[in-house]
């Protein structure tokens, strides 16, 4: 597989050298060289197969011959270790529940290819993982790679903005994964993050590598789920299919636009956020004009700045989409409370991640259109706001409530390049 810098076409890798550097020069993204295309007979006998087989066999067509399907196959087995149900909402909505593994968010699933991948490509070098998290990343990047080999992980998260139960299930763990509360917002946390990849010094020194949203296989890994949805959906819910997305990096959608650019017939993406609505605001203006990052009930969303936004441009382009026909919205705490309130009456247990896409896709789907929102986060991942919202307690899956009497190992930092330098250098093995 071959990948190409967004910033500067002449820097190319191969998948193993995107996953280890993560990010290329100039804080540029890597992108793929070939997108890959199946024909309708193929996705039909690929939706035929079951979900492990069918994610090896998308992932080897990026891939290619760099990792063989048998090692590609027992990576996916290994990552893939939970479902990723439809639940009908109503007859032409349904959700995509991706919050069966571990750490209750969908990024377990790219956060555990991502761990696979790098054990794979990393030939026993010594690798520390740095990562920014505005909540759910951090946990399944922690989970994914807890007590691997030769593999330390450090965290950085905004002090005080994500819930207590969050923290608890990333900062409780201890051995090669260290946490720190930086007192200032995610956007800081995620600076901090890339000066220390342009320290080439420090870079080569500790054997950098990120583990966010940005890396090339936690995205190729979100493809799959996308396919997985489809395969569950009906002949008529497939002709028209809408998928919205809630967005915050933007990652989860670049992984569906790649999905459609594989083969995989979906009609229309929505691309939904809170009130950090950069993308929706640039989408009906044509101006780019991030606002400072607002602290959100749905605050895994809570980025001005979506890093994956030059992938997306990059797919439309390439493809030759119109980026006008990308549907977008955004909602308020207030919006997004009243639709959880909806869902629950409606019999749906939601969070307001979900909630938000399902605000936006029931307002703006046409007759004759199925859509399927995205539950990215389980619920309880989100307790304190959602008890506060409908006025009931809700149950503790037995992740979090293990979890929730340890006490935080995390350290803390002040917005400062330097501290977080001296952290890193001086950190034993
Ligand atoms: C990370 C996250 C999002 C946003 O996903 P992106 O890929 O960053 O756009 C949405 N919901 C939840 C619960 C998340 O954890």
């Amino acid at each position: 597989m071959k990948l190409y810098n967004l910033k500067d076409h002449s820097e190319q890798v191969s998948f193993s050298q995107a996953v280890q550097q993560g990010l290329g020069k100039d804080q540029g993204l890597f992108f793929p060289q070939d997108l890959p295309k199946f024909s309708a007979t193929e996705i039909e006998s690929l939706l035929k197969l079951d979900f492990v087989t069918r994610s090896a066999k998308i992932l080897s067509a990026y891939i290619g011959d760099e990792i063989s399907y048998d090692d590609v196959l027992r990576m996916v087995n290994n990552a893939f270790q939970f479902p990723a149900p439809v639940k009908a909402i109503e007859s032409d909505i349904g959700t995509l529940e991706l919050f069966h593994g571990p750490t209750l968010a969908f990024k377990d699933f790219g956060g555990r290819f991502m761990a696979q991948a790098l054990v794979q490509v990393a030939d026993d070098k010594k690798v520390t993982i740095l990562t920014a998290t505005s909540g759910d990343t951090g946990a399944a990047v922690a989970h994914a790679f807890y007590h691997l080999p030769n593999i330390r992980v450090v965290i950085l998260y905004p002090e005080g903005k994500i819930s207590p139960l969050q923290e608890k299930l990333f900062c409780t763990l201890g051995d090669n994964i260290h946490t720190i509360a930086i007192k200032s917002d995610f956007d800081a946390c995620q600076a901090l993050v890339k000066k220390s990849f342009d320290d080439t010094e420090l870079k080569n020194k500790i054997g950098l590598n990120s583990a966010n949203s940005i890396n090339i296989s936690r995205l190729l890994a979100q493809i799959c789920y996308y396919f997985e949805a489809f395969a569950q959906l009906t002949p008529k819910q497939r002709e028209q299919l809408v998928i919205s997305v809630p967005s915050g990096n933007f990652g989860d959608l670049t992984a569906g636009l790649l999905a459609k650019t594989m083969g995989l017939p979906i009609k229309r993406f929505i691309a939904a956020t809170n009130a950090n609505d950069t993308v929706p605001r640039y989408l009906d203006t044509g101006k780019w004009e991030p606002h400072k990052t607002v602290a959100t009930i749905s605050n895994a969303m809570d980025v001005s700045q979506p890093n994956n936004w030059p992938r997306i441009e990059e797919i439309y382009q390439r493809e030759g989409w119109v980026l006008k026909s990308l549907g977008h919205g955004s909602a308020s705490d207030e919006v997004a409370s009243a639709t959880v309130r909806e869902l629950d009456r409606k019999g749906y247990l939601s969070e307001p991640h979900g909630a938000i896409a399902y605000r936006v896709l029931r307002d703006q789907l046409q007759a004759g259109e199925y859509g399927l929102f995205l539950g990215t986060a389980h619920p309880a991942k989100f307790k304190e706001v959602v008890e506060n919202i409908l006025g009931k307690t809700i149950p503790l899956p037995k992740e979090l409530a293990d979890r929730a009497d340890m006490p935080l190992l995390s350290h803390k930092m002040a917005d400062d390049f330097a501290k977080l330098k001296d952290f890193l250098v001086n950190l034993a093995w």
